[in-house]
């Protein structure tokens, strides 16, 4: 079998045998489109350009001088994730003469297109390794599983081979030892400026467990922070990138800026948990746990992204730390990315509901409408239950592979529902017409991502439930959809029930069923889908970032 390591590097050297004829423009031309996928524009037409420029006017001096140092170590962030992506980037980028091509790869981390399920693009690259390069590419499942490596699993090892080809780990403060040593120093340069103590206790641990990859002190820190107007995710986090095992944490970096006055409006929702899982519906004994009352939810200003999180599609909401220890002892932080989501909602949303919403019902579409629904799909992940009520374990164990999507699409639909209620109790402003059909113009835009991920998955489903149950309309004339209000809310319950049910009782074959039977993207849906493309609405947004665009070029600012 020929290893993807060979076919990776029988694939450079084809684009390099086409850069060497670059002395003549004509044939530069037309190599590059050999080399090259002739879909290239239309992979960079996904992505629409948005300026990353929160206000740091509020901060004083020393606080928009401590921005500066932790934009400078997120930035290394991206130097490592390119190594777990792909490997060396100079290598790659040497082989690339086109400005398009390179932009694209800068997007997406490497040469696979992150919004098409990793399609290499450019000619003679092969697939992806699941692995990313967390592993040798020559590894396989077997061999990993066999051998003897104490700390093979860990999130924060390589495997790679020894000179005799046997597996071997390497940690990651060993791999990156001289750029962790200078984001370490970076981070604890920036506490000397921090106005608040907690922040700064947090900088300090957060610099050594670079050092170490003893991350929990630091985690911990993290939660304990309450006042800080200025945040720092950075590290390996997130595992997605390790499609083989999903062992592997990959580096990121998120440099925020904290939103005061929406934090304190987001403050007073959490109280009302209990009493949302009470009134439930769906029967008792499925909704016999109590969420935590005291969830922390926060809204920033991303002032600059780094790494996993910058690469392809990029994040809006995130839910942290992922160590489950640190989640029992001090719960989690729910961050709800504010002007990520405002370019999200500007430059897709929008334009896309002025194709695909009734137009009597495209004033509804508001941006309020989609924080509230995207911060309650965070929230409602606490709602329901964790264990199934009939002997089979955690409702994660017994959904397996299908635990996510349907995980996922209990959050969507009991965000709704939290929306709902709120609404009734008067806690929620506006029109309940926005937050629906706001909702339905959210369904467009996440399925266009397709439906293979969780995410994709469990936007279908409902897509499709709702289609049945009549919750909205295809106006044949002009292919716009229009929204039932009442039939959306029975859905809306209809679907939850559903869904705690299928947790509750932890039944793998009826979500297998309904994965199968609605988890999927139909003709005429597909073509609504395309008319949004041949418009050209953006599937997502690069994000033009730096101390420049945060007016922190000038020395001393
Ligand atoms: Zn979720």
């Amino acid at each position: 079998m020929i290893s993807t390591k060979y076919l990776l590097a029988a694939g450079l050297s084809l684009v390099l045998a086409g850069c060497h004829t670059q002395s003549n423009p004509n044939q530069e031309t037309e190599n590059t489109a050999q080399t090259t996928d002739p879909m290239i524009k239309e992979r960079l037409d996904k992505y629409t350009t948005v300026k990353l420029n929160p206000s740091l006017d509020h901060l004083s001096d020393n606080q928009q001088k401590m921005v500066r140092l932790l934009v400078e170590a997120a930035d290394h962030m991206n130097e490592l994730f390119w190594y777990e992506a792909y490997g060396q980037q100079d290598s790659l980028m040497e082989t690339v003469t086109d400005q398009e091509v390179q932009a694209l790869i800068n997007i997406n981390y490497g040469p696979w297109d992150r919004l098409d399920n990793h399609t290499p693009f450019i000619q003679g690259i092969g697939p992806k390794p699941a692995g990313a390069n967390f592993y040798p590419a020559d590894m396989t499942k077997e061999e990993f599983e066999q051998a003897n490596l104490p700390d093979k699993t860990s999130l924060y090892t390589f495997i790679r081979r020894d000179a005799q080809g046997k597996l071997v780990t390497i940690p990651y403060h060993e791999m990156f030892a001289e750029q962790v040593k200078t984001v370490s120093n970076l981070l604890k340069q920036a506490a000397t400026l921090s106005e608040d103590p907690d922040f700064a206790q947090y900088l300090n641990l957060r610099a050594e467990a670079l050092l170490t990859d003893n991350y929990q002190p630091s985690d911990l820190a993290w939660m304990d922070m309450k006042n800080n107007a200025v945040d720092l995710v950075i590290g390996p986090i997130e595992t997605y990138e390790d499609q083989l095992f999903g062992y592997k944490a990959a580096h990121e970096a998120y440099v925020l800026i904290k939103d005061q006055a929406w934090s304190e409006r987001l403050a007073k929702y959490a109280q009302f948990l209990p009493e949302l899982q009470r009134n439930l519906p769906v029967g008792a004994e499925y909704k016999k746990e109590t969420p935590g009352s005291e969830a922390d939810l926060n809204a920033y200003d991303v002032a600059y992204y780094a790494g996993d999180c910058n690469a392809g599609s990029k994040t809006i909401a995130i839910n942290l730390p992922n160590d489950e220890e640190v989640q029992l002892k001090k719960g989690t932080r729910r961050l709800q990315l504010k002007n990520a989501m405002q370019a999200k909602y500007d430059e897709i949303l929008v334009p896309l509901a002025d194709i695909l919403i009734d137009p009597e019902q495209r004033a509804f579409i508001t941006f309020d409408a989609f924080f509230a629904n995207t911060m309650f799909h965070e929230v409602a992940h606490g709602l329901g239950i964790k264990n199934t009520i009939n002997q089979k374990g955690t409702v994660r164990e017994a959904l397996k592979e299908h635990a996510s999507a349907l995980e996922e699409g209990k959050a969507d639909v009991l965000g709704l529902y939290m929306v709902t209620q709120l609404h009734k109790a008067g806690e929620l402003e506006g029109d309940l017409k926005e937050y629906y059909t706001t909702f339905l113009a959210s369904i467009f835009r996440s399925i266009r991502f397709g439906a293979s991920s969780a995410h994709g998955a469990a936007n279908m489903i409902r897509f499709n439930y709702f289609a049945e149950k009549g919750a909205f309309q295809r106006n044949q004339a002009d292919g716009t959809y229009r929204v039932n209000y009442d039939k959306m809310q029975q859905a809306m319950n209809d679907l939850s029930r559903e869904i705690l049910t299928y947790q509750g009782q932890g039944d793998y074959e009826g979500v297998a069923r309904l994965v199968e039977e609605k988890g999927l993207i139909r003709d005429e849906l597909q073509q609504d889908l395309n008319r949004l493309a041949e418009q050209h609405i953006p599937v997502d947004v690069v994000f033009e970032q730096g101390l420049e665009e945060l007016g922190l070029t000038a020395a001393g600012r």
